[in-house]
């Protein structure tokens, strides 16, 4: 089995999805008291945020690139970074190390491809939806990419920056988010990524019969499947 390396903490609600899941994946696959190998250096969120706020990228870069350092160092074999938004400084990330980086929006990509989905909503922080970084991504690999409306963006943003990161779930965010889901739905997206690696805290494929690509779990799948080979 390889060595799995997260660079989490972005928030540490999501890392913890994550650290869950890829070993009970592993477990369901391997059966026994199998479980994952995995290496985990953490950020302090707070610096992170506040590079993103301040515009100081290459800052966040060299923050992420100094995790991944220890990452190699301890021996993973590749290396995930437990946030979408993060990705914008994933080229600084991937020059640090030898070992590969596991982009969050390539295997989401692989995912709408899978599924045959070439109109998807894009939902996550107002980095990952107004910025090229992520959805250039998308629209390279021939996916049309739908965004919520300004309003509706500024609110997706605030909940996950003031509810989701703390881990507190409210019945009133939820409807809205499904609310905005139906919208782009609408509009004629085939499906809606969640684009934010927290946002599966609050929504899940049994909320809503749109079709739902929550990154998390994308990411996830990609990794353990890497891990096994
Ligand atoms: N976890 C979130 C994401 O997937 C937001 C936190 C961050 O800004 O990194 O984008």
């Amino acid at each position: 089995m390889k060595k799995i390396g997260l660079i989490g903490g972005m928030s540490y609600e999501s890392t913890a999805t994550y650290y869950n899941e890829i070993n009970r994946k592993v477990n369901n696959k391997l059966g026994g008291l199998n479980s994952a190998e995995i290496l985990l250096s953490s950020v302090n969120f707070e610096e992170i945020e506040l590079c993103q706020h301040e515009n100081r990228w290459d800052d966040a870069g060299e923050i992420l690139a100094r995790h991944a350092k220890i990452l190699e160092l301890g021996g993973a074999d590749f290396i995930l970074i437990c946030t979408n938004t993060m990705h914008k400084v994933y080229e600084m990330v991937r020059a640090s190390v030898k070992i590969p980086v596991i982009h969050i929006a390539d295997a989401t990509l692989k995912a709408l491809k899978e599924c045959s989905v070439d109109k998807v909503g894009l939902f996550g922080t107002i980095y990952t939806m107004k910025e090229a970084f992520y959805k250039d991504k998308l629209s390279d690999g021939g996916v049309e990419v739908l965004l919520p409306s300004e309003d509706e963006m500024k609110f997706v943003n605030e909940v996950i920056f003031n509810e989701l990161c703390f881990g507190k779930i409210s019945a009133t965010s939820r409807y809205k988010f499904l609310d905005i889901i139906s919208n782009l739905a609408s509009r004629g997206a085939k499906g809606v990524i969640l684009g934010c690696t927290e946002i599966g805290l609050l929504i899940d494929q049994s909320s809503t019969d749109v079709k739902l690509f929550d990154t998390t779990f994308i990411h996830i799948d990609e990794a353990v499947n890497l891990a096994l080979g």
